[in-house]
C-alpha cells in the first residue's frame, strides 16, 4: 500500500514537473483565449444539430490558433490581440447596456444623439420641440419628442 502511495505522488510529482518545463515562458490563457474557447464550445453545440463542413473547419482552424495562442513564446504579439479584443468587448458592452438602459428607461426618458459630438443624450419624455444643450459640446439643437 505505501508502495502505490509512492508510485503515486512520483507520477503526480513527474507530471507537475512536466507541465512546469512545457508551460515555461509561455503565453498561456487571457480573455481573448476565453472567448475563444466560448465560441468554439457554441460551433460544436451547433455542429450536433447541423453538419455543416465550413462550420467543422473553422472549429478546427479556432481550436488550433487558440492552441498557437497557449504556446506561443512571443508574449507582445499575443498582448496585443488580447488589448484589441478587450477593446471590441468594452465597445459591444457599453453598446448593449446602453440598449438596454433605452428599453427600461423607455417610459421615462427619449434618448437621442448630439448632432455635433455624437454624444448620447438621455431628455425626459415631454411631447413637444425643445432646445437641448449638449453637456459635452455645449452646443444647442432642436429635438421633436
Ligand atoms: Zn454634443
Amino acid at each position: 500500500m505505501d508502495n502505490l502511495k509512492y508510485y503515486w505522488h512520483k507520477l503526480k510529482y513527474n507530471l507537475s514537473s512536466f507541465m512546469h518545463r512545457l508551460l515555461a515562458g509561455r503565453y498561456g490563457i487571457d480573455h481573448f483565449y476565453r472567448f475563444l474557447t466560448t465560441v468554439v464550445y457554441i460551433l460544436l453545440i451547433i455542429q450536433i444539430f447541423l453538419k455543416p463542413k465550413f462550420l467543422y473547419l473553422l472549429t478546427t482552424i479556432l481550436l488550433f490558433y487558440n492552441m498557437y495562442r497557449v504556446f506561443s513564446k512571443n508574449h507582445q504579439v499575443r498582448h496585443k490581440e488580447n488589448q484589441l479584443y478587450l477593446k471590441y468587448q468594452r465597445k459591444f458592452l457599453s453598446w448593449f447596456n446602453l440598449q438596454k438602459r433605452k428599453f427600461n428607461e423607455r417610459k421615462e426618458y427619449r434618448f437621442k444623439v448630439c448632432p455635433n459630438c455624437k454624444q448620447n443624450l438621455r431628455l425626459k419624455n415631454v411631447k413637444g420641440s425643445h432646445t437641448v444643450s449638449c453637456p459635452k459640446c455645449k452646443k444647442d439643437f432642436n429635438v421633436k419628442i
